[in-house]
């Protein structure tokens, strides 16, 4: 039977709140105090954000945090897309002890929720150590995890340095490997955590941080991959959210299997925008929106010479969406007044477009600076030139 998200969020908040957390309300994707950053693309700083003043942390809290990431500090957008389960929109469930608590009890926790609540295989699991904490590497292995199964050192381990915010330390990634789940016929010999066939899917980390001194212990899991691994699919790119939207996709026009999970990934961080309020624009938040809109028209006017997403189509992405986010429920008219208004602007850009392209002909055969320059300042891609040249 398919483990659906909400089941499996309720187990995750349930089991760190008979420990002590307290639950919170999933927050907004727009940071409010840390304006250094577009969006929320990790739980932490939510938990932060939760506070008025920047003061020490008062209580354990856990919560189910909506993130945005266009592209991260190691990969573009486009690098994202290449790879399985690095979505524009996710949803991570967190949680996060301050004070005293014990790193080892922290630690058993969540090995006792992997392990014993959300059922995955000890055997695929495997946690990466960094080289400044080998310490945590035994009280991984206290908590029940086998020694075969530490990467150590591990040079995925990421550090976290923010001076201005006193704030600092170093995420242990946890990994699955999905070598039972599907074939990956990987030639590299050094096929491993981070190996570009996806066989290791990082599900979650944990972080040892410290917060003005302040001890503070961060676990977050990845939503849409855990479920995957959960419901036994060789991809995360087949939870029955991109399913259903696929399906619609499909009867719109025949894409490639990556322009569909390019297409189901952008519709929904889409309309998660769409709902907290962003409006298209060329400079910020805006823009995010905006080029997410642009890669999906392009991969349509692509495939079918146009842009051809009526209101009803709209409707029915949307609806299929919120079905799995219900706290946009009341955002539909704006959604589709928002996006029908970018498909005419589109439209008249690839107007624009031919009748620039055509003029520039005239004056002999477009040179590469003339193709950068059509991308660059019209935001026509070369592709598109090519096909009308
Ligand atoms: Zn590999």
């Amino acid at each position: 039977m398919e483990l659906k998200k909400e089941e499996f969020t309720r187990s995750f908040l349930e089991f760190w709140r008979s420990r002590g957390f307290q639950i919170l309300n999933s927050p907004s994707i727009i940071p409010r105090m840390w304006t250094t950053s577009l969006f929320i693309g990790s739980g932490l700083v939510s938990s932060l954000e939760t506070k008025k003043e920047r003061e020490p942390l008062g209580k354990n809290l856990t919560m189910c945090q909506p993130c945005i990431k266009h592209g991260t500090s190691r990969l573009s957008l486009m690098d994202m897309m290449n790879r399985d389960g690095y979505l524009t929109f996710f949803e991570q469930l967190n949680c996060l002890s301050v004070g005293s608590s014990s790193t080892l009890i922290f630690i058993k926790n969540i090995w006792n929720f992997i392990h014993d609540v959300a059922k995955l295989e000890k055997k695929n699991l495997y946690i990466g150590v960094s080289e400044t904490q080998p310490k945590i590497a035994s009280l991984w292995i206290e908590a029940g995890i086998h020694p075969n199964n530490i990467i150590f050192p591990d040079y995925e381990a990421y550090e976290l340095a923010l001076p201005k915010e006193a704030l600092h330390g170093v995420y242990s990634p946890i990994y699955y490997d999905r070598a039972d789940l599907a074939d990956y016929p990987c030639q590299s010999e050094r096929c491993g955590i981070n190996c570009s066939c996806d066989r290791f899917l990082q599900i979650g980390d944990l972080g040892l941080l410290s917060f003005h001194d302040q001890v503070v212990h961060d676990h977050g899991i990845g939503l849409e991959r855990i479920l995957s691994v959960c419901n036994n699919l060789p991809k995360v790119s087949e939870i029955a959210e991109f399913q259903e939207i696929k399906a619609v996709i499909k009867s719109l026009a025949l894409l490639s299997e990556k322009q569909e999970n390019i297409f189901a990934d952008h519709l929904r961080s889409i309309v998660i925008l769409v709902s907290f309020q962003i409006k298209p624009s060329n400079t910020g938040r805006g823009y995010v929106l905006r080029s997410l809109l642009r890669n999906i028209f392009w991969i349509l006017q692509q495939k079918t010479g146009a842009c051809l997403l009526s209101k009803a189509d709209l409707e029915s992405f949307f609806r299929i969406i919120a079905s799995f986010h219900p706290f946009i429920k009341n955002e539909e008219n704006t959604f589709v007044t928002e996006i029908i208004g970018e498909i005419a602007k589109f439209n008249k850009l690839i107007e624009k477009g031919k009748i620039l392209i055509k003029k520039m002909k005239t004056s002999g055969s477009l040179k590469d600076n003339d193709l950068i320059f059509l991308q660059e300042t019209h935001g026509l891609p070369s592709d598109f030139i090519r096909s009308i040249l």
